[in-house]
Order: structure tokens, then C-alpha cells, then sequence
């Protein structure tokens, strides 16, 4: 399984709302230093406001919204000056989620202004895992699911649809033996059973047989295994390999003559995966035999496992159904060279045409 998540990082910026103090100098000597205010240009008493190392008369220091004296706190902005309650009016500095003032530190995100509580209790998306706010870099997965990176170290991904394994997303999951890890969510769902596995067989192919790739189920045999056994019955296995088909023909001869082959499939998957990832399974693995029967089988393993992958694609958009429309996703967002990619050039080359232009294509 590819293990697949986008980063995305919360984007905010933290302001300041500055409050200065008022200041009130005494003019000392002021019959040799003549101190004019700024706003009159009249000399001041000896009790003036200095601001800025400009002087003004008490009832000359105004504020820039109100137009009224300042006579207290006041704050700058771009060489005016306001009262606090004044420059929250000037601003807008409205609390985008309260409505009440910004009257101390606040965070601008999306062009909207918040309290620094605000944003971190109730606009900041919260982590899927923990359910504390996301502050920074957070990963969300194909469900949207998100939450903290470091969550990653501490807990396992599904081995079926790479949820991340905890109480709040998946109600916790199953270790098994053969080193897998299964939410509960597919583990509702789990195949073990040959019958079932048998019954899944028949219905994926019937499926695919009305939508024209047809196949003769009496040569095909499907088996659940472990993935330590299916670790050596795979030719090419790795740590994505979910099936195989083992496909093998036989020749009937008359006096050296050829006068009949029969080709068997034996398909492995994996047993234990939830029923639409086995869906799933089957269909990649079917498509294999149907190419291994029909065509030269002289593919490049692109082309090869991407038309298998397009298969299933097939397959789950028949079912119209919403697990199935996640494993497609999941079909979309694999990033292999080899499965991802030669999944996503099939599909783009045959989307819009039929079925039959796609198996004309394999079989030509
Ligand atoms: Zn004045
Ligand atoms: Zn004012
Ligand atoms: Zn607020
Ligand atoms: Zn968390
Ligand atoms: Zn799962
Ligand atoms: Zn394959």
C-alpha cells in the first residue's frame, strides 16, 4: 500500500495592537526656548504633550477619528494618532468570529481578523486524531482527515485504505500476524472466508462481463493467503503487492499435433482486506488473465498494470457506491511510477471512449 498525504500548512499572521503612553512634559525654561504646538503654531504653556518630539497644547493633540482630545493611551499609526477605542473603529479591528473589539494581540488570516483565541478555538481546523487545533504544517489524508504530523510516528496507517489507525477515525484497528494493520472500518468488512472469497470472484467477473470484458470462471481458482505466503507464491512481489495471478496454459497434442490448449488462472490476494479492497484486488488480478488469454502479453509493465488498475477503476464505477468511490480515489492518488502512473495514462487514453476500444487496443 502507498502510503499517500498531502501537507498543507495553516497560514496566519499574528498583529500587534500597540498602546503608547501619554506624555506630559514640563517646559522648563520657556522663555528662552519658545516651544510652538504643531497643530496651532501658538508657543505652548509650560504644560504640554510631547509626542514624537512634537509638541501640542493638551487640547491640541487630536485624534485622527474622532477628531476630539486625546488626553490618555492613545495609538500610532502611520503619523496619526487615535484613541484605543477610536483606532479599533478606524480599523475594523472587529473580531471576525466574536464581533466584539481587537483590543490586544490578534491574528489575520484569509484578509479576516480574529482574537488570538478565537482562531485557535474555533477556526482552526482541528486534528482528527487529538482534536487540538492545528497550528502550522498538519497532513490531511483522502477522506479529509486531518491532523498533526507527528501523530504519523505514533500510530499505523490501514494497510486497505491508509486511514490512520485511532479511536476517533477508524474505532481503533486489528495487528495481524503477518505484520498488517486493518481498521476497524474495513475490518467490519474483512474477507477470510474461501466461500465468500469464491462468491466475490463471481460477482466481480459477472460485473466486468456486463460491461464486455468476459471471462471463463471455470479455468479460474481464486485463494486468500497471509502476506508471508503470498510473499513467495508472487513473481515480483513488494510491499504494494495485494494479488497475483498465476496463469499457466495447456496443450493437447494428437500425433505432435496442437489440437487444444486450455489456460488455468490460480489468483492470490490477500486475505482479511476489507470486501472493496478485495473487489478491488480481484478485478486487477482478473484483468491479468483476460490479458494473459487475449492478447501477446508483450506489455510494458506500465501499460501492463495500468490497464489491470483501469479494470478495477471499471469495476468500482459500476457499484455507485460511496466505499468504492474512496478506493478509486485511492486507484488516483497512488503515486507509482509504474501502477499510479500507467493507471492514470489508460485512463486518460480510453475515459471517453468505450470498453471495447480499450480491450481492441490490448488485444491489437
Ligand atoms: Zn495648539
Ligand atoms: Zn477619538
Ligand atoms: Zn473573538
Ligand atoms: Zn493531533
Ligand atoms: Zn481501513
Ligand atoms: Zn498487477
Amino acid at each position: 500500500m502507498i502510503k499517500l498525504f498531502k501537507i498543507i500548512s495553516s497560514n496566519y499572521q499574528l498583529k500587534s495592537f500597540i498602546i503608547i503612553l501619554f506624555l506630559i512634559a514640563q517646559s522648563q525654561n520657556f522663555a528662552q526656548n519658545k516651544i510652538r504646538c504643531v497643530y496651532c503654531q501658538q508657543e505652548v504653556n509650560n504644560k504640554y504633550i510631547l509626542v514624537d518630539g512634537k509638541a501640542y497644547h493638551p487640547e491640541h493633540f487630536l485624534c485622527k477619528e474622532c477628531n476630539r482630545p486625546i488626553n490618555g493611551n492613545f495609538v500610532r499609526k502611520d503619523g496619526s494618532y487615535y484613541h484605543p477605542d477610536c483606532y479599533i473603529i478606524a480599523e475594523r479591528l472587529i473580531c471576525d468570529y466574536c464581533k466584539k473589539a481587537l483590543n490586544e494581540e490578534y491574528v489575520v488570516n484569509e484578509n479576516k481578523k480574529y482574537h488570538k483565541s478565537c482562531y485557535e478555538n474555533y477556526i482552526l481546523p482541528k486534528c482528527a486524531v487529538c482534536s487540538m487545533p492545528l497550528k502550522g504544517e498538519y497532513y490531511e489524508d483522502i477522506y479529509q482527515n486531518k491532523y498533526h504530523p507527528y501523530h504519523r510516528n505514533e500510530l499505523h496507517q490501514c494497510d486497505c485504505c491508509n486511514r490512520i489507525i485511532c479511536q476517533s477515525i477508524t474505532n481503533g484497528g486489528q495487528d495481524y500476524s503477518d505484520g498488517r494493520h486493518i481498521c476497524n472500518k474495513c475490518y467490519a468488512t474483512a474477507v477470510f472466508d474461501p466461500k465468500q472469497l469464491a462468491k466475490l470472484l463471481t460477482k466481480v467477473s459477472e460485473r466486468l462481463s456486463s460491461i464486455g470484458i468476459k471471462f471463463n470462471l471455470k479455468n479460474i481458482k481464486i485463494v486468500g493467503l497471509d502476506r508471508n505466503v503470498l510473499r513467495n507464491k508472487a513473481k515480483d512481489y513488494n510491499e504494494n503487492t495485494q494479488g497475483y495471478c498465476d496463469s499457466k496454459s495447456l496443450n493437447k497434442y494428437i500425433d505432435d499435433k496442437l489440437v487444444a490448449q486450455t489456460t488455468y488462472h490460480n489468483i492470490y490476494v490477500l486475505n482479511g482486506m476489507s470486501s472493496i479492497v478485495t473487489e478491488s484486488i480481484i478485478a486487477h488480478e482478473l484483468m491479468h488473465s483476460w490479458i494473459y488469454e487475449n492478447t501477446k502479453n508483450n506489455f510494458s509493465q506500465k501499460i501492463n498494470e495500468g490497464s489491470c488498475n483501469y479494470a478495477s477503476y471499471l469495476y468500482l464505477k459500476s457499484l455507485n457506491q460511496n466505499s468504492a468511490l474512496e478506493q478509486i480515489k485511492l486507484l488516483e492518488t497512488d503515486p507509482d511510477a509504474i501502477y499510479g502512473k500507467g493507471f492514470f495514462e489508460i485512463r486518460q487514453r480510453f475515459e471517453n471512449k468505450s470498453v471495447y476500444d480499450f480491450l481492441t487496443f490490448l488485444r491489437y
